[in-house]
């Protein structure tokens, strides 16, 4: 039976559900097909996205969101030009061909202007040979637009959920947190010409197989070029806290997140998918365990180690105190472990992305 799924062309909600409740060996069947078809349309390559979160400063107040704006816990930072830049150089030296600039949601013209300036600065020193990512948040066209044309070519916006009333449920009820907000933002970057990243996370409370199902066929019927997802974690100093007994055990979500790249990996062959951070907080070798099952890239951490503490979205956040360089050495180790190469020196654009704009 899950043979004759795995061959399908196009999965139905009901059939991702069953893929996703696979155990024993229809689930290693699961695992085959997705590393098969990953080493087959995309290559046994993982590309590195240096990631530098260069500002926890946040306007929203997101349910499940550990550096939310009504956490007065969490030790606000802003890094220095001169901080992000020496990070960035770092990736282009390293020869990582990539990195992600990633922030708290601030809607403002100087937050506007500083990034522009920073894509512009990054553009000059590396002679536009390190591609950029941008993950910050819900902003207008204009801006999105400024950025693309300032040499940002992606953008990370994780729809979080595909319900609409799940979304109400991990957000305050308020015009700044609207799921058709959010879906318009994603149309906005996708209409510019942006590569176009979004994700979910698994294991939410409320969340049933039928919703992550629904996630992975929303992502295909949008077109996105990128995804990363993972196992939701809780943060104590958050409201969706209160329904942590209602969890499903970190090791079932875990197993949950393994295999919704596995099936996005069959359904969608040419995307690129991350390899999640969270994944790691859970298993000491959880990203290269995704890496097996399909996903394609990993986003060191490139931060400068004494911020790195202070963006957590989630508890238990792995590697903060590492320092890039120790970051580098032990993906290095664990990638090749994988029988899986770095492509260095490579932008690794999603394939996606480069056979529907002819490039
Ligand atoms: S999830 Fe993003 S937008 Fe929401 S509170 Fe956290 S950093 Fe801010």
């Amino acid at each position: 039976m899950v043979e004759d799924l795995l061959e399908k062309q196009n999965l139905s909600g009901m059939e991702i559900s069953m893929l996703l409740q696979a155990e024993g060996a229809d689930k290693t069947k699961l695992f085959e097909k997705s590393s098969q078809i990953k080493s087959l349309y995309v290559g046994n390559k993982v590309y590195f996205r240096g990631l530098i979160e260069f500002s926890n400063i946040c306007s929203k107040d997101c349910l499940y969101c550990g550096i939310r704006k009504s956490n007065s816990e969490v030790e606000r930072y802003n890094l220095s030009y001169d901080e992000i830049l020496d990070a960035a150089r770092f990736a282009f030296e390293n020869r990582y061909g990539s990195i992600v600039l990633q922030s708290g949601e601030i809607k403002s013209p100087q937050f506007t202007d500083r990034v522009t300036t920073l894509l512009k600065k990054i553009r000059e020193f590396s002679d536009n040979k390190l591609r950029v990512t941008l993950s910050c948040g819900e902003q207008d066209y204009a801006t999105y637009k400024q950025w693309f044309d300032n040499g940002a070519s992606r953008y990370l916006l994780r729809i979080e959920t595909s319900n609409k009333e799940l979304y109400k449920k991990l957000h305050p009820n308020d015009k700044n947190h609207s799921f058709e907000k959010r879906v318009e933002c994603l149309n906005f970057i996708k209409s510019i010409g942006y590569q176009t990243g979004t994700g979910v996370m698994i294991g939410l409370p409320f969340q049933t197989y039928e919703d992550l199902a629904n996630d992975l066929l929303w992502m295909k019927g949008f077109g996105v070029d990128m995804v990363g997802m993972g196992p939701y974690l809780e943060h104590k100093d958050t409201p969706l806290y209160a329904f942590r007994n209602e969890l499903l055990p970190e090791s079932v979500r875990f197993d949950l997140s393994l295999k919704m790249i596995a099936i996005l990996r069959i359904m969608m062959k040419n995307i690129n998918i991350a390899g999640a951070t969270a994944l790691q907080a859970i298993d000491k070798i959880g990203r290269e365990k995704a890496i097996k099952v399909g996903a394609n890239v990993i986003m060191p951490n490139i931060t400068p180690g004494e911020f790195r503490n202070s963006y957590k979205l989630y508890e238990n956040k792995p590697c903060t105190d590492e320092l890039p360089e120790d970051c580098k050495a032990c993906l290095e180790m664990r990638i090749a472990l994988t029988g899986n190469t770095i492509a260095y020196d490579e932008f690794g654009d999603s394939l996606h992305y480069v056979a529907g704009h002819n490039l």
